[in-house]
């Protein structure tokens, strides 16, 4: 092993202060339902833009209390893209509900809304509940036209915005929108998952500018419990500062102190991190231009979680690469093919823009602390599969 490899396609970047915020956050009175939660929670919406933000244990538990939040029961249908995580689909199965997957677009691989829209059109008024947008590799999926749609269709909508804190896209007034600022969709997402921007071991937040969503998600993070005595509802003059009610079936979705001293701490370097990402993206642009290697739609405002490429013999490449200590990734198999879905009624087949995306693409090394010398081995390695084949 060499001081270059071996080289993931993503991982965090841990610094001295962030060590000495988690070591102190150690000696505190509080290694979970302390005051750091909500340190943490002021300084994420503040970076977001949105009033409201709700930390939970991870990505997919703020997935899941979002689907409670919003409703998802039995008796709903919730539309989402096969391009994911998923977990973006299973948290409406958690609520019973019923998950149905649309086409992507081929440009960009984020949820095609005309797709969405058809399905819309061609159901009964009333069919659908909810749409959950990705914005998937930090592409920053236009919330604005989602929310049009989802008007017209009387559904919530819930971004999934885990790859891009950070990104944002410009709405038809001109004025730059972040993703998960709440000012469209009804409810965002992120994790903290180390891979993603901001790591905190595990961890995730729900974002939003609905007072009354933000105060329900605060109950469901904590068994549905209520310690505010404005909102008791039968409170006598027997019951002393220890009373509390149960009001909802409400979960432990709650994130340690420890994690979100951790997280207060990355945040700092937010801004930084997402410069070098798109430096590194600029590079693998460059370096694909006019060759067989096909890349994604990269437009201003993405918040590259991932970089990636379209090629022909990916297995080939992706064994090559992983011969080299280049550890890249393929994201996602699509969720409708997997064996869980399948058994669900699903059939390989069925979105055939997510399937051929699927054929061909590959996840290369991004991440801030790549270093130039790795991100030229990773280049020159991928250029040098395609000169020797
Ligand atoms: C990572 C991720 C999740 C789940 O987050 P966890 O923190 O791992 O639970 C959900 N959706 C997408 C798109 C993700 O990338």
């Amino acid at each position: 092993m060499s001081l270059m490899t071996p080289i993931p396609y993503g991982r965090q970047c841990i610094t001295e202060d962030d060590i000495d915020v988690v070591v102190k956050s150690l000696q505190s009175n509080f290694l979970t339902q302390g005051p750091t939660i909500e340190a943490f929670e002021n300084v994420f919406a503040d970076y977001i833009g949105c009033k409201y933000a709700v930390a939970v244990s991870n990505g997919t538990a703020a997935l899941h209390l979002s689907a409670l939040a919003l409703g998802v029961n039995k008796n709903s249908k919730v539309i989402t893209s096969p391009i994911t995580f998923a977990a973006s689909a299973n948290c409406v199965l958690y609520c019973g509900g019923e998950v149905i997957f649309a086409d992507i677009e081929e440009k960009s691989a984020v949820l095609d809304i005309n797709k969405v829209r058809e399905l819309l059109v061609n159901s009964p008024k009333g069919t659908f509940q909810g749409i959950i947008p990705i914005d998937f590799a930090g592409f920053p999926v236009n919330m604005e036209s989602f929310r049009q749609l989802a008007d017209e269709f009387d559904c919530w909508l819930l971004e999934d915005s885990c790859h891009s804190p950070g990104g944002f896209f410009m709405d038809s007034n001109g004025v730059q929108q972040n993703c998960g600022n709440g000012q469209y969709a009804d409810l965002a997402i992120f994790s903290f998952h180390p891979v993603k921007h901001i790591a905190c071991g595990e961890g995730g937040m729900i974002t939003t500018n609905n007072k009354e969503l933000y105060e329900k998600l605060l109950r469901l993070r904590t068994h549905g419990i209520t310690k505010d005595s404005n909102k008791f509802v039968k409170k006598t003059q027997k019951d002393g500062a220890w009373y509390y009610e149960m009001q909802e079936l409400g979960y432990n979705y709650r994130l340690p102190d420890l994690n979100a001293a951790l997280g207060i701490s990355q945040l700092q370097r937010a801004h930084e991190g997402i410069e070098r990402r798109i430096e590194i993206a600029r590079k693998y642009d460059a370096a694909f231009e006019n060759t067989q290697i096909k890349t994604l739609h990269n437009p201003r405002g993405h918040a590259y979680h991932l970089y990636v490429i379209q090629v022909d013999n990916r297995l080939g490449l992706y064994n090559y690469l992983k011969d080299n200590e280049i550890y890249a990734q393929v994201h996602y198999i699509p969720v409708h093919t997997l064996p869980y879905y399948q058994g669900l009624g699903w059939k390989n087949g069925d979105f055939p823009i997510a399937e051929a995306y699927y054929e061909k693409c590959l996840s290369l090394p991004m991440y801030p602390s790549l270093t130039d010398k790795q991100q030229d081995f990773v280049i020159n390695s991928i250029k040098n599969y395609y000169n020797g084949n």
